[in-house]
C-alpha cells in the first residue's frame, strides 16, 4: 500500500525541483521534503507519505518525518501503521 503511493511521488518531484540536502534521519543527500508534523527536512527514502481525511470527504495528502509518522498526537493515522517499515 505505502510502496504503491510512494511510486506517484516521482511526479511530485519533478515539478517540486529542489537542490540537493544532507538528510537528518538517514544521512543522504537528497531532496528533502518539509514534515508536516514538525517541519524537520526528510528524505524521500525516510519520509511517509499519508493520506488524511478532513472530514466531508476532502482527502489531504501529507508527508512526515520517520518521528511524527508513528507519533498519534501528529498522524491520525499513525495507530494504523505497521512499524516493521
Ligand atoms: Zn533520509
Ligand atoms: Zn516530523
Amino acid at each position: 500500500m505505502i510502496g504503491n503511493i510512494d511510486k506517484k511521488d516521482k511526479e511530485w518531484k519533478i515539478v517540486m525541483v529542489q537542490e540537493k540536502k544532507k538528510c537528518p534521519f538517514c544521512g543522504n543527500q537528497a531532496v528533502l521534503i518539509t514534515c508536516s508534523g514538525c517541519n524537520v527536512e526528510v528524505c524521500e527514502a525516510c519520509h511517509h507519505y499519508e493520506l488524511v481525511g478532513s472530514g466531508c470527504g476532502t482527502v489531504i495528502p501529507l508527508f512526515y518525518c520517520p518521528k511524527c509518522a508513528f507519533d498519534e498526537l501528529i498522524n491520525p493515522n499513525a495507530c494504523l501503521k505497521d512499524k516493521e517499515w
